[in-house]
């Protein structure tokens, strides 16, 4: 019995094929991540960016490196050369320094626009606002060498259900009305990433399209 190509398997049928899976291989040894990657899987979420600088060596080219949460901008010039998708984009600043380093080496690099749908105060993200904001910036020439492919959200860490359903379905209207008003024509909008181990359920029931599982494959951390 191995574990850990079950616990995949049985996650992958779970998505259909529909939903983009990305496996959070943070705080998971080398070792884990091969066995993933043994078992087909390709997208994976680091949190930190010297664990992935660690790790990227020691695993097979074709990965495709995401990384998840707060990103600081003297950071970004490490991971520009390679990175996949940057899912927390969380300020203009940000997207400045992401810009200046895709471009610096000659990339465009996807990333979504962390939103702040929990009402935890701990959490960081965008407000709506804020992440318009940025919209109308990228439309007006602000940040060469970013793609903005969509919006990621964490709901708020609890057992109540219906809770964490209402904060997903605010997150999914905001990204129909975001596409609505500032991607009508553009295909390359299309990335809506919420739900984690405890939640992807419900996310996709939500509209969500890419969920970051870590726990569920890789045990506890
Ligand atoms: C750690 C982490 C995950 C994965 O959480 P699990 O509960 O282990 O599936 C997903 N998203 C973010 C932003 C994380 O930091």
């Amino acid at each position: 019995m191995n574990n850990l190509t079950d616990n995949l398997t049985w996650i992958k049928d779970d998505l259909n094929g529909k939903v983009t899976l990305v496996a959070v291989s943070k705080n998971h040894p080398v070792s884990k991540i091969k066995e993933a990657y043994a078992a087909g899987q390709r997208n994976f979420d680091e949190n930190k960016v010297q664990e992935l600088m660690e790790k990227i060596d020691l695993l097979p080219k074709d990965i495709r490196w995401h990384l998840v949460g707060h990103l600081q901008t003297n950071k970004v010039k490490y991971i520009a050369p390679f990175i996949y998708m940057i899912h927390s984009l969380d300020s203009a600043k940000l997207a400045a320094e992401i810009s200046a380093q895709a471009q610096k080496n000659e990339r465009v690099i996807d990333v979504l626009l962390q939103v702040r749908i929990a009402k935890e105060e701990t959490k960081f993200g965008l407000t709506e606002d804020d992440a318009e904001k940025i919209i109308k910036n990228q439309w007006a020439g602000d940040y060469p060498g970013i793609s903005i492919r969509g919006l990621m959200g964490m709901a708020t860490f609890t057992e109540n259900e219906s809770h964490v359903r209402e904060e997903f379905k605010v997150l999914r209207d905001f990204f129909r009305e975001v596409k609505e008003m500032h991607f009508t024509n553009e295909v390359s909008f299309d990335t809506l990433c919420m739900g984690m181990t405890g939640d992807y359920r419900i996310a996709i029931e939500e509209g969500s399209n890419m969920v970051r599982i870590g726990t569920a494959i890789f045990g506890s951390r």
